[in-house]
């Protein structure tokens, strides 16, 4: 039971941090650059989060998370606050210099894997540890930002990444089991809950979204254990254990009886599943995350209360909460003057989400009468937003319930490979790349202009036209069999369809963090999608106008849309995935009557969208599945269809790569050598595969010999006439130098072994 004096009744579970206008961003890229010192540095970060601090308290929270600030990411806050940097970065002398060495590396040492953060679009850090490691507690940031608070009259919570969430999130650099870590941890725990009380805390924040995911019995009773080692301690501050992006289900009971005082539970991502196990309880308080943390609608007030009331059925204290950190959500609309009224009426970024959360704990504790003006705005724009006819186009609707399962049906991959390669004569052994070319200061500098208004519509096009002929005659130049566009006219691979689907909204200024300083604008999905018009025709016509080469139709996938970007939440995902995949169909079949003979669509995102719980991944899998064939199977058996997907570990997805039924998929494979071949073949995948045979995340030039010894080591593994030879992703991040040297020893380890 809390403390009855440190009680709270609304509060969000983290803060965003880089800034309302990225000032954060700005200012760590200008201290990398060296043109502004460290003291610089803390002097803007200091200010970001006492403006906010202020502006979090005037909105009426009355308990307010602090230490979700960062320079990079929380993960790795925490491996420095547990002294668990890796042994490589110890000689750097400079603290904050040592931390950005772990988080991008230097000339001289590698950085910290990255890796997605849950199901979310956020990366973090993924610390490197071993049965050696040698903890130790390092406090400082967590005692300076609740100091720096307090000194404010805020009401702080300081919040901390949990024990067992760090461990199962880490790397584990010697194959040790690293939960067996945590009686080494738990007494720093415990230290530093004592340094936090005694600094003034009267609440900590401890998060342990990894109690979403499916636990073992043995891990379930090391919950137990570790909280009810951490909840005995004397002279510590409440505890509030936050579990997020899903239900907790048996986590639930089992954090209860260990005497923490409070636990966040999640009712967006996991629904009303944890709510039966909550009336169980009457002494704890329970944090109700209603509001939205990972998408940007404004709350249903009505739904929202019946969730809070259910939650506290059994006498359990209740407060009004986010579901989860408001990392993934921008500052505030206030930010967003042009957007359509209508549509912006019906949504909640940051700031607004804030003021919801009070106005629900204000009626929950005081009634309906206490805020009913404001109660009734939300609830016109709740039933405002239903009652858009963009929410639902009956033409799109009849479409969908026409299709049958024929639609989604290509004849076998054996006769269409045959067919193909009628059409195409490929040589065996093809070469060809994922889409990007390097993003030349000239395409910068024509967006910059176009968006300023400085040239037009027709300027640009006309200079991206440059670029595309530059790039093809690059191609052709190299010998590259199967060529690409080079992408020049794309600001994002989902936001350029965006942009001209219908359904969807862009905003101005709505950036979130991905991952350090690189922040992303979602679009936002709101209605039914169509496609008014081509989208990429024009563009790939072009380029195959040049050459008499293939050139490779380039889209992006049904899944990757919806992975990234905000989605309608009053329809499954499903149903919103079928429509975004009727909009790609149409392009397929556009560009192949404009004569393209190969289009590549990629899901870069079809494992990122996976749920955490094994119970929900074969319904997930077969919907994306069968819109992605949806997306690629109107074409004839002729046009040849291509696949990307970015990463080597398919783990639960790789028998839905073979699902997807595209002719040939681009994998990542160069750092993990080739082995990915190796599980595409247990899982019976028998298509054309283009395992990337060197790495684009760096500089470095391969070798024409070290491309060929990954070729050999491919062709172990897939036959001759079913290997493709590409590099593991686009290449817009990299020189055009090097890229070019890359793909000319590319293409001569390919016809060394021809
Ligand atoms: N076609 C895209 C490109 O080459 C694919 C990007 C990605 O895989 N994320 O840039
Ligand atoms: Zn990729």
């Amino acid at each position: 039971m809390p403390n009855p004096e440190n009680t709270f009744t609304a509060t969000v579970l983290g803060l965003p941090r880089i800034g309302p206008n990225r000032e954060l961003k700005r200012a760590i890229e200008a201290y990398w650059a060296g043109r502004i010192d460290a003291a610089a540095l803390h002097g803007l970060a200091g200010g970001l989060r006492v403006a906010q601090l202020n502006a979090v308290r005037a909105a009426g929270l009355d308990s307010i998370p602090v230490g979700t600030f960062s320079y990079y990411d929380q993960m790795l806050d925490t491996a420095v606050l547990l002294g668990a940097l890796p042994e490589r970065v110890h000689g750097i002398a400079d603290e904050l210099d040592r931390y950005f060495a772990a988080a991008r590396g230097t000339a001289e040492v590698a950085p910290l894997e990255m890796t997605k953060w849950f199901d979310t679009n956020y990366h973090y850090l993924v610390p490197e540890l071993s049965a050696a490691t040698e903890f130790s507690l390092h406090p400082d940031k967590p005692l300076a930002e609740l100091e720096e608070a307090l000194a404010l009259g805020i009401p702080a919570r300081p919040v901390i990444i949990g024990p067992i969430t760090f461990l199962k999130l880490a790397k584990s650099v010697d194959g040790s089991e690293l939960l067996d870590r945590l009686p080494d941890l738990l007494p720093l725990y415990e230290r530093l809950l004592g340094l936090l009380a005694a600094a003034g805390a009267r609440w900590v924040q401890i998060d342990e979204p990894a109690l979403v995911t499916d636990l073992t019995e043995a891990e379930l009773a090391l919950v137990h254990s570790t909280y009810q080692r951490l909840a005995a301690g004397s002279g510590r501050p409440d505890l509030l254990v936050a579990g997020y992006f899903g239900r907790l289900g048996p986590v639930l009971p089992v954090l209860a009886a260990t005497g923490v005082e409070a636990i966040a539970v999640d009712l967006v991502a996991g629904g009303d599943a944890d709510v039966a196990a909550a009336q169980e309880l009457s002494g704890t308080l329970l944090v109700a995350g209603v509001v939205d943390g990972y998408n940007v609608w404004r709350t249903d007030p009505d739904r929202a209360l019946t969730g809070l009331a259910a939650l506290g059925a059994g006498g359990a204290p209740v407060a009004v909460s986010s579901s989860c950190s408001l990392l993934h959500v921008p500052y505030s609309l206030a930010a967003e003057p042009d957007l359509e009224p209508r549509l912006r009426s019906w949504l909640a970024f940051g700031a607004e989400k804030i003021a919801e959360i009070r106005l629900l704990a204000t009626v929950l504790h005081e009634g309906q009468d206490a805020a009913a003006e404001q109660l009734d705005i939300a609830r016109t724009a709740v039933l405002d937003r239903r009652s858009d006819a963009r929410l639902c186009d009956p033409t799109v609707r009849a479409r969908l319930a026409g299709l049958d399962a024929a639609d989604g049906r290509r004849v076998p991959a054996d006769e269409r490979r045959r067919l193909q390669q009628e059409r195409l004569q490929l040589p065996p052994l093809p070469t060809t790349t994922i889409g990007s070319y390097p993003q030349t200061g000239r395409i910068r500098v024509a967006r910059a202009a176009l968006r300023r208004a400085e040239i037009d519509r027709a300027e640009y096009d006309t200079r991206m036209r440059a670029e595309i002929a530059e790039v093809i005659a690059l191609q052709e130049e190299i010998g590259l069999d199967v060529l690409v566009h080079g992408e020049p006219e794309r600001n994002d691979m989902v936001q350029y369809f965006a942009e001209q689907l219908d359904g969807f909204a862009a905003t101005a200024n709505g950036w979130v963090q991905s991952y350090g300083t690189r922040c992303v604008r979602p679009p936002i999905l709101f209605g039914d999608v169509t496609r008014p018009a081509a989208m990429t025709v024009d563009w790939i016509t072009y380029a195959q106008s040049l050459t008499g080469k293939p050139v490779k139709g380039m889209l992006t996938g049904p899944v990757t849309i919806l992975a990234w970007s905000y989605v309608r939440d009053d329809q499954p995902l499903a149903d919103t995935a079928r429509q975004i995949a009727l909009a790609i169909r149409d392009e397929t079949v556009d560009l192949e009557a404009a004569g393209i003979a190969i289009i590549q669509v990629d899901e870069p995102a079809l494992r990122e969208l996976l749920p955490l719980r094994r119970a929900d991944q074969p319904g997930y899998l077969e919907w994306a599945v069968q819109a992605f064939r949806l997306a690629t199977s109107g074409v004839a058996d002729t046009t040849q269809i291509h696949t990307h997907l970015c990463y080597s570990e398919f783990g639960e997805i790789i028998g839905a790569i073979a699902g997807l039924d595209a002719d040939v998929t681009s994998i990542e494979a160069a750092r993990s050598h080739m082995e990915v071949l190796d599980d595409l073949n247990a899982a019976g995948f028998d298509l054309g595969v283009g395992p990337g045979v060197y790495d684009i995340h760096s500089p470095r030039v391969p070798s024409t010999e070290e491309i060929g010894t990954s070729l050999a080591l491919a062709l172990k593994a897939v036959p001759a006439e079913r290997l493709w030879v590409n590099p593991d992703c686009g290449l817009k991040t990299r020189g055009t130098a090097e890229a070019t040297e890359s793909l000319r020893n590319l293409v001569a380890a390919a016809r060394a072994l021809r």
